[in-house]
């Protein structure tokens, strides 16, 4: 059986995931949102009080970190040691904390080794910043999607406001410059755009058109339209 694999970076507000999900919808395949993975790791210390910058008090209690992934009726759980934690992570805390523990190499190395076994395994719709360059470098298809800062941080505010989140548009704008700068600013496995990966600029686009662009560039029989 042949599988695809389809990798989806770009930097925080760009649409990755929910464009991942559309295509994995559309292709009847699982989506993986990468940055949930880093996002329950980041709750972790948060919840523990370990400083993320604290490479060697993290490192320590990576041992005591289970995280794994499951779906239920093809939406991704992410568990984070037996405790399905994905309604806590979204908050611009955790935000922040995923992207400092992002950038410890045993972090990466333990949760790209999960996120290869899943590909292994399966068909699969993979949405991060290192996913085309790193951990799927021969993904069959590769996208790079971009945004204005601007829009990327007004996408981020009416999500978090439509789930009763209270939140400055500033602080958001903030937060992403921030986690940009710092994924893209890593020494291991940055967010970069892949040399062979196609770069959709989202901003003036809606959900459905970039999902349309991204499905015609694939050159796979669309079975359920
Ligand atoms: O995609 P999301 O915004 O949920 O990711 C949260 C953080 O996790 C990012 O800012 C980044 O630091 C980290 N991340 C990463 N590599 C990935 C996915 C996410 O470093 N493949």
């Amino acid at each position: 059986m042949n599988l695809i694999h389809i990798a989806i970076d770009g930097p925080a507000g760009a649409g990755k995931s929910t464009i991942a999900k559309n295509i994995a919808n559309r292709l009847d395949i699982l989506h993986l949102d990468t940055g949930a993975m880093y996002r329950a790791i980041g709750l972790y210390a948060l919840m523990n009080n370990i400083d993320a910058n604290n490479e060697s008090a993290l490192e320590k209690a990576l041992d005591d970190i289970k995280i794994t992934v499951k779906y239920l009726n093809k939406k991704q759980q992410t568990i984070l040691n037996d405790v399905d934690v994905s309604s806590h992570i979204r908050t611009p805390a955790v935000s922040n904390a995923a992207s400092t523990v992002s950038k410890w190499p045993f972090v990466r190395k333990k949760l790209v080794e999960i996120q290869r076994n899943i590909s292994n395994e399966i068909s699969i719709v993979m949405d991060g910043r290192d996913i085309g360059t790193y951990v799927l470098p021969n993904a069959n298809y590769k996208f790079y999607l971009t945004a204005s800062v601007d829009q990327r941080a007004k996408r981020r505010y009416m999500e978090l406001k439509s789930n009763k989140k209270e939140v400055l548009f500033e602080d958001i704008k903030n937060e992403i410059e921030a986690r940009d700068h710092q994924d893209m600013n890593r020494e291991f496995a940055p967010l970069v755009k892949a040399s062979d990966a196609i770069e959709i600029d989202t901003t003036e686009l809606s959900i459905k058109q970039v999902t349309d662009i991204v499905f015609e560039r694939l050159n796979i029989k669309d079975e359920n339209n």
